[in-house]
């Protein structure tokens, strides 16, 4: 199966000024190219290439895992901003959410230090296990809750790449201002309950 980059459900200037077109043009318009480049050079002609990417991520490991991942990683991330998106979540997960962390506001703060408190390159997550309990995951580098046999349902890039045009090495400013780009339209219907 090759890989194609969906086009962004947004215009390049749509995030602005929480993330810049430039950003937009960098991270989404050549690095998230080059994982999908690189996936697709990685898997032609290999017992991965009629994989569906989900299954990739959690059959490989080193180069192939990094590139797989990080290419699913990038699209998950982009779909989930909306300018004009739902401000906040609501029913099942807005209420799982209060019985875990208390308050939508508390748990914004527990993304935000995760997220601060990631050493070097890689992301935050929120994911659902089959029972529903959220889960905030730090992670390095390309790392993904699937392989955990985890459910994605939010996540923060932290690689330097995804802030530091707009935000220098301001990771916190970026991290606070990202809630108000979250589409949790997007995100309920992530989370299966
Ligand atoms: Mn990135």
């Amino acid at each position: 199966m090759k890989f194609t980059q969906p086009i962004l459900p947004y215009a390049p200037d749509a995030l602005s000024p929480i993330i810049s077109p430039m950003t937009i043009e960098y991270h989404y318009g050549k690095h998230e190219k080059a994982y999908i480049d690189n996936l697709n050079r990685l898997i032609e002609g290999t017992q991965y290439a009629d994989m569906p990417l989900e299954r990739i991520i959690i059959e490989s490991d080193g180069p192939l895992f990094n590139n797989a991942s990080q290419a699913w990683n990038h699209i998950f991330y982009f779909f989930q901003f909306q300018p004009q998106g739902q401000k906040a979540p609501g029913g099942k997960l807005m209420a799982q959410i209060e019985k875990q962390f208390g308050s939508f506001e508390e748990f914004q703060k527990k993304m935000e230090e995760a997220g601060t408190s990631v050493f070097g390159s890689g992301w935050v997550w929120l994911a659902n296990n089959i029972e529903g309990e959220l889960e905030i995951i730090k992670a390095s580098n390309a790392e993904n809750p699937l392989t955990r046999g985890l459910n994605p349902i939010l996540v923060f890039d932290v690689w330097e790449h995804a802030y530091y045009l707009d935000y220098q090495n301001r990771r916190p400013e970026y991290l606070k201002k990202l809630w108000n780009i979250i589409d949790w339209s997007v995100i309920e219907s992530r989370y299966p309950f």
